[in-house]
């Protein structure tokens, strides 16, 4: 088999697509070159970094760690009970 046509579909395999040649071919492709298994392995690696950016939730670190540190600043225990 073609490297070509191995990574072909290798690529579909990891969108879930089906591939151009049956996997069993492509996994005997896989154990004999590689090539194809270490640009596989970084192929998946780069598919889930995809999948992990894809997910968007909103970062509130910053937003966090201001009002953490504006509580600190509020001297917590000390004043509780004193001010006012
Ligand atoms: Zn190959």
């Amino acid at each position: 088999m073609y490297c070509s046509v191995a990574r072909e579909a290798l690529s579909a395999r990891i969108d879930g697509e089906a591939g151009p040649v049956p996997a069993a071919r492509v996994d005997e492709h896989l154990e004999s070159c590689a090539d194809c298994s270490a640009w596989f392995d970084r192929a998946c690696e780069l598919s889930l970094r995809v999948d992990l950016s894809a997910i968007t939730a909103p970062d509130l670190t910053a937003d966090i760690l201001r009002s953490a540190a504006a509580e600190t600043q509020q001297s917590g225990y000390v004043g509780r009970g004193q001010a006012g």
